[in-house]
């Protein structure tokens, strides 16, 4: 039959996440592009998801999500967060850190409404806003510091717009957002009346000594902030999609509205076994998940600086932003097809983190495998170094 897609479809494309995920299994390549995170997981997962399914946590629960998870996840807020909330009326349990944050743009703002994003930005973020006929406006970070030039910032807002949106530790360049630096964002939130959004989806992986704040934390910014975090990347389960986010008591209950329109409720089983896991795991845990990341991030780093692929040394979460110059082609997407077809490891364009052309020379490397197949990685890096001068 034929159709006129919406007029939505003409303001969306596939992301090149996921583009250069299709490309790299085409070669059967190694996808090093979508942060898909296929470690092993916790038994307590495992099991608990078996647990589950036996005490009939297989049917919708409350739109909210299941009380055992939300209290997990308050007091799990109040030690490692330092965000007090009350359970019953602060948290929503959506499908996935992306699921929080759409249910929170359609709870919070107006077609035509302007929200300021860093560059480079995650691209599902740009995406929300966009479907959503909300504007993103895009501030620079500091090409390689990735220091907020606050003046930039304070001349982006205009009476339009309504809130800041940040990733913290920043998906794709590994930043983490200093106290001072929130502390400042908080000031100018305070000045112009507006919200501050952080996905803090990596939140417990950061190196080098580095502190993950929560932006909600601060006197400054508590009233203004919607935290929205989840478990993908902590406990490796991507497909289980339990993200949640954390709001003032009325706007909680606008998002657990919108949450419940769109998905009804996350997914049973899985909001069970991870309450489980967060209510037993030690903290040995969660500094294992940041030496592990630490070591494959090394040994990525150092492959590639010593191939010519220049890399900007991430802070936090689990990729690597790197300037590939020296590649052939005449933007980042003809350098990562050079790169797949020249090495068969799949990687993700910087033009998808950039809205102007910013991006052109860089490549973004995940390193959310295992260490063998980094390993493997890196032995391909180097044996084919060669066709690029190195
Ligand atoms: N967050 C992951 C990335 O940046 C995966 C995104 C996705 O597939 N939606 O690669």
């Amino acid at each position: 039959m034929k159709f006129r897609p919406s007029y939505r479809m003409s303001e969306l494309v596939q992301s090149e996440i996921r583009n250069m995920s299709v490309e790299c299994d085409k070669v059967s390549g190694i996808n090093l592009s979508q942060g898909i995170c296929d470690l092993p997981l916790p038994e307590i997962l495992q099991d608990g998801i078996k647990e589950a399914t036996r005490l009939g946590y297989n049917s919708y629960t409350r739109c909210d999500g299941i009380q055992y998870l939300r209290e997990q996840i308050a007091k799990k807020a109040l030690e490692y967060n330092h965000i007090k909330c009350d359970p019953d009326r602060n948290i929503v349990v959506s499908c996935g850190a992306t699921g929080a944050l759409y249910c929170t743009c359609y709870a919070l703002f107006n077609p035509g409404d302007e929200i300021i994003l860093f560059e480079p930005f995650y691209g599902y973020h740009e995406y929300t806003l966009v479907s959503l006929n909300l504007k993103p406006v895009y501030v620079k970070l500091i090409h390689e510091s990735w220091k907020i030039d606050f003046d930039c910032l304070e001349s982006a807002i205009n009476p339009n717009t309504r809130a800041i949106l940040i990733s913290n530790p920043v998906n794709p360049c590994g930043k983490v957002f200093s106290i001072e630096e929130l502390n400042k964002i908080g000031t100018l939130c305070e000045k112009y009346n507006l919200f501050l959004l952080s996905d803090e989806i990596y939140e417990y992986i950061v190196f080098d000594g580095k502190k993950h704040v929560s932006p909600a934390s601060l006197p400054v910014l508590k009233d203004r902030t919607v935290t929205i975090s989840g478990y993908s990347k902590t406990y490796s389960i991507t497909g289980w999609r339990i993200g949640y986010s954390i709001a003032g008591g009325q706007l909680s209950e606008l998002i657990g509205e919108v949450n419940d329109l769109f998905y009804v409720c996350a997914p049973s089983p899985a909001q069970y076994a991870v309450a489980k896991a967060i209510e037993n795991l030690q903290d040995r845990f969660y500094m294992e998940i940041c030496n592990s990341y630490k070591e494959k991030r090394d040994l990525l780093c150092d492959t590639l600086s010593r191939c010519g692929l220049y890399p900007f040394i991430p802070e936090g979460a689990y990729y690597i932003l790197a300037d590939v110059s020296v590649l052939p082609g005449k933007d980042s997407k003809e350098k990562c097809i050079y790169l797949l077809d020249e090495t068969g490891i799949g990687t993700v364009p910087g033009d998808a983190f950039y809205s102007g052309s910013s991006g052109k020379d860089v490549l973004r490397f995940c390193f959310a495998r295992d260490i063998s197949v980094i390993q493997k990685a890196c032995s391909l890096i180097i044996e084919n170094s060669f066709k690029w001068g190195y």
